[in-house]
């Protein structure tokens, strides 16, 4: 598999409301977005960090998978994504590996991306998302 770099590190956290100045201060730089994924039950804010990103989420359903992580392990990091030229190829290389998937074909993200992710039980614990633009 081909990456060119870390996308984003996906961040679970309780509000955004909370967060969201936190991070502005920490990174010196404003969130310059923020989107409801309604898919994943997920309200995302984004910031620009050099070449990479950093997603906060929060959840819109205690039931939904950030909800449930939350609930579990309480905030932190969730998840890392890798930037690959076609997500659906990556996906697939990744199975040819032996990876286990969560997603057998992308779906559409935050930001418009094409995102599927590999199983943590498979990726020693890293819960890893695979996206193209
Ligand atoms: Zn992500």
């Amino acid at each position: 598999m081909k990456v060119s770099h870390i996308e984003h590190i996906g961040i679970a956290v309780n509000s955004l409301d909370e967060m969201i100045p936190y991070y502005e201060n920490l990174l010196g730089t404003p969130c310059y977005a923020i989107e409801e994924v309604k898919d994943q039950q997920v309200k995302t804010a984004i910031f620009q960090v050099g070449g990479t990103k950093i997603e906060l989420l929060e959840s819109t359903d205690p039931e939904g998978p950030i909800g449930k992580f939350l609930e579990k392990k309480g905030e932190g990091i969730h998840h890392i994504a890798l930037a690959t030229e076609d997500a659906d190829t990556a996906l697939k290389e990744a199975e040819e590996m032996g990876i286990r998937l969560i997603d057998n074909t992308s779906r559409k993200g935050a930001e418009g991306l094409d995102i599927g992710f590999l199983h943590p039980k498979s990726t020693h614990g890293v819960l890893t998302e695979l996206c193209s633009l």
